[in-house]
């Protein structure tokens, strides 16, 4: 056989293959794409619900005081509303109502407790089964038992309440008044600590149990995903205890490759202050972005060598640094 037509040979016989890749890192980088797409308009939508949550809703819909329940009403009525609209989907029913399915809970954390707004099954006033997203009482953030004693209910602030298990007494105050007593509060990072494992640990067990119920009612519906939330950083959550804030869960969006689609999103003031930092690995350096970067969006994102999982968001640059991750030469954040 002559060497070209051994060479028309072997291109015939590995076209295929040819082929097939490049349209598997096609499908890659849109698959990339669609992932980041859906990312920010969890992210915005997180942050406009945060905005009226610490404007307690004043000047947007209400005038005055507004309660802490009515913004939260509002908040993720706005959230739902700046996702459906990002989606195209708002005044479509069955759009509508499959977006929700892939947000089946958002948590508001407060100072005192927490609440989750998630779907639930419920009977209308004519009889019917309808899904939608309701209200779950109230939680505390409640510790671990110290010195096989002391039960700690924990705020978002310096704030505890304590129910001593020995002569069965509440007291509440701020918990350096009981340093006497309870060793672990001389110090301000070992509290801080405890409450971090506290908040953490109440809503993790939360979302747990919850996902449990949903996993079980849904069981054989066809509308449904099973949920299976991405953990919160610990990162994430020393943000998130900073202020009242709300914790968005998404997943199940579709994708056109590989595992499903899961993210988190974490909306508060201090987040508001200032647009989020992206960081992320690119061609094994840590970098970070402003969120609206034109090279982040277009070149990495697109880059079939990148790990979507390397995606961290960050308040400040100070944290960004704290971690070691270099400004991009790109969008100089
Ligand atoms: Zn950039």
């Amino acid at each position: 056989m002559k060497l070209t037509s051994f060479a028309i040979m072997f291109v015939i016989i590995i076209s295929p293959f040819i082929f097939i890749s490049a349209q598997e890192t096609e499908t890659a980088i849109q698959d990339n794409k669609l992932r980041y797409y859906y990312d920010n308009i969890i992210d915005n939508a997180a942050v406009d619900a945060a905005f009226i949550l610490s404007n307690k809703g004043t000047g947007l819909t209400y005038a005055g005081n507004v309660r802490f329940t009515e913004a939260k009403q509002l908040a993720a009525e706005v959230f739902f509303d700046t996702v459906y609209h990002s989606f195209n989907a708002k005044g479509n029913q069955s759009l509508m109502a499959r977006v929700d399915a892939c947000i089946p809970v958002l948590v508001f954390l407060e100072s005192e407790g927490f609440t989750l707004y998630a779907l639930d099954e419920y009977k209308n006033i004519n009889g019917q089964n309808e899904i939608k997203h309701v209200w779950f009482p109230m939680q505390h953030y409640i510790g671990e038992v110290l010195s096989d004693r002391f039960i700690i209910r924990y705020t978002l602030e310096n704030k505890i309440y304590i129910f001593d298990i020995a002569d069965q007494t509440l007291r509440e105050g701020d918990y350096s008044e009981f340093e006497e007593e309870i060793s672990y509060f001389k110090d301000k990072q070992t509290f801080e600590n405890l409450r971090l494992a506290a908040v953490k640990n109440s809503v993790e067990e939360k979302i747990m149990a919850y996902m449990d119920y949903y996993n079980q009612w849904t069981l054989g519906k066809s509308f449904s995903v099973k949920l299976e939330f991405p953990s919160i950083d610990d990162a994430d959550w020393k943000r998130a205890l900073t202020d009242e804030g709300i914790i968005v869960y998404a997943q199940g969006f579709p994708v056109l490759t590989g595992k499903n689609y899961k993210h988190y999103a974490l909306g508060g003031a201090r987040v508001i202050r200032r647009a989020p930092l992206t960081g992320y690995t690119y061609q094994g350096i840590l970098y970070y972005c402003r969120s609206d970067c034109e090279f982040l969006q277009n070149t990495v994102v697109s880059d079939p060598g990148f790990n979507r999982d390397s995606i961290a968001y960050f308040s400040n640059a100070y944290e960004t640094a704290a971690e070691g991750y270099f400004p991009c030469p790109n969008c100089r954040p």
